[in-house]
């Protein structure tokens, strides 16, 4: 058996060797989910001039007495304000330009306007109070988003604020899917003696739609050592092919064979639970990872090395998914030989598993909120610290 950092720093690895070098362009409103291909540099200052952070009124703190001040000029949000006339207030709105001259806003709340229209300002008052300087957010010239950063919606927004209408990202990843296994059969026609639903070929082809792949759906395969040959020469031209099953013990291993024959492979036993069968290899020098057939050991080795070895491929740096330690609602007393990564909830802000780990329950991760990693060799009494893997973080 190896371990799992073992199994994922050689996948690693070989994805930084092979990384994806076609870029394209795209519109904000296309590139989430992309991973950005250049630095974004800001072209300007953010926010690009002092502004208010309430509505209220600017004025200069030298020009108050006590005594009420006049209001020469109203300046909402939007509009280019004239310098302040001394020994006056300007109304202001939230985001509006501060005038020059002015060097405080005070809140509205802390103004009475009187009768004759000059405004009586009732607390103490201090200089920049209420004003967002010129720049705090952002200096002109500073990269603000790095190349190899997978973008959200937030870092589409960040460059929009910075006035950047189109990215350079990487090509999207091509990756084939292919279900092996003699018993599957699509959803949506009878099911024969003996027979399975096919859920890994949705799951994974669903998963990958999400982290922006474009994905080849190659359908099933059956146990045959010429159809596997006949899919996999079909397949050319992708970046990756995925295919889930026929690498347990004991099978007749017709993907390995293949790839054997026609490029090379890896065999991985890994230390983990579910999931321990594992191939990597090469077919005529495209990339193929078996994950294991059963549903939920598919979704764990999918998530804790296949996503990051797409992400690594795109040029991603930080590929570990979000994970945060939480106080267990259960006790483990038998320490495991493997490590566990565990479908459960969080509940009253502790990690509950649901009650049928078998690697074949897929309900286990549809009732889950994530994985509850139990390392091999330990034991845990219950309120225990274990790492969370939230099941969001990976499943996009
Ligand atoms: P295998 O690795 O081919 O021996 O498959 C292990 C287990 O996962 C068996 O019980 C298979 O029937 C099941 N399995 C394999 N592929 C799928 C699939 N695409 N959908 C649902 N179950 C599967
Ligand atoms: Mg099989």
């Amino acid at each position: 058996m190896i371990a799992l950092e073992q199994a994922l720093t050689r996948l690693l690895d070989s994805a930084a060797s092979t990384p994806i070098l076609d870029h394209e362009q795209v519109t904000l409103a296309d590139a989430k989910g992309r991973v950005l291909a250049e630095d974004i540099i800001a072209s300007l200052d953010l926010p690009p001039w002092p502004n208010s952070a309430m509505d209220g009124y600017a004025l200069r703190v030298a020009d108050w007495n006590g005594e009420p001040l006049s209001v020469s000029q109203r300046i909402f949000a939007g509009q280019a304000p004239q310098p302040l006339q001394p020994g006056t207030c300007a109304r202001i709105f939230t985001g509006a330009p501060v005038p020059a001259g002015a060097d405080c806003v005070e809140m509205q709340e802390n103004a009475e306007l009187l009768d004759d229209g000059r405004v009586r300002f009732t607390q103490a008052l201090s200089a920049q109070q209420n004003i967002r300087p010129q720049g705090q957010e952002t200096r002109k010239g500073e990269t603000v988003l790095q190349a190899g950063t997978r973008l959200s919606p937030v870092e589409l927004g960040l460059a929009a604020s910075l006035g950047v209408a189109q990215l350079r990202v990487v090509r999207r990843p091509r990756v084939a899917v292919l279900s092996t296994g003699d018993e599957l059969v699509e959803p949506g026609l009878p099911l024969g003696p003996g027979q399975i639903y096919n859920s890994n070929r949705v799951l994974l082809c669903s998963w990958l739609q999400a982290l922006e792949c474009e994905v080849v759906d190659a359908g099933i395969l059956v146990d045959d050592l010429q159809q596997t040959r006949a899919a996999l020469a079909r397949l050319s031209r992708v970046d990756l092919i995925v295919s889930t099953g026929g690498v347990s013990v004991g099978e007749a291993d017709f993907l390995g064979q293949v790839l054997r024959e026609e490029g090379e492979l890896a065999l991985w036993k890994l230390a983990i639970k579910p999931g321990k069968p594992l191939t990597f290899g090469h077919y005529q020098g495209t990339p193929v990872i078996g994950l294991p057939g059963n549903p939920a050991s598919t979704l764990v080795t999918f998530a804790l090395l296949a996503r990051p070895y797409l992400l690594r491929r795109q040029g991603v740096a930080a590929v570990a998914p979000l994970q945060f330690q939480v106080p267990t609602g259960f006790a483990w007393s038998k320490a495991g030989k493997r490590r566990e990564y565990l479908r459960g909830r969080l509940e009253n802000g502790r990690a509950v598993p649901y009650a049928n780990q078998s690697s074949g329950v897929l309900r286990s991760a549809a009732w889950a909120h994530g994985l509850i990693e139990v390392r091999e060799d330990r034991t845990l009494a219950e309120g225990e610290l274990v790492n969370f893997i939230p099941l969001s973080e990976v499943l996009g």
